[in-house]
């Protein structure tokens, strides 16, 4: 996947503002963000979208969110809340097709969230 950007972070080939990385997924700041905080959850598998889901992927879907709760916590942002969010194609505004879980905080979210 050398023409997918988070495949190229996988692979050490572009260098993210890493914030953790383990054997199975990265988190990294978002270069534009939309809240205080703004980081990415990117499992270093490459799925496309959340359309693309298999049984097989429950594990990584699962790390993924106690990796933005732990993230959470170490910022500490668990008490206040944050919000995370994953977006599906192109009416949610999917723009990296590679699955990612945005996890935002440091202010008050508005809902329904536009
Ligand atoms: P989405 O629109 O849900 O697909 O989210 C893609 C996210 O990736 C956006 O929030 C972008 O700001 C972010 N992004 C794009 N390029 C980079 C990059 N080089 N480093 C960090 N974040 C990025
Ligand atoms: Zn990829």
């Amino acid at each position: 996947m050398s023409d997918c950007l988070f495949c190229r972070m996988v692979s050490g080939d572009i260098k993210p503002d890493l914030l953790h990385a383990d054997e199975h997924l990265l988190v990294i700041r978002d270069i534009n963000p939309q809240a205080p905080f703004h980081a990415l959850v990117i499992p270093r598998e490459h799925i496309a979208t959340l359309n693309d889901l298999e049984p097989r992927h429950a594990d990584t879907v699962g790390r993924m969110y106690l990796a933005a709760r732990d993230l959470a916590a170490a910022q500490g942002f668990a008490a206040d809340g944050f919000r995370t969010v994953m977006n599906c194609n192109r009416l949610a505004g999917q723009t990296v097709f590679h699955i990612h879980l945005h996890v935002l905080a440091g202010r008050a979210m508005h809902w329904p969230p536009g």
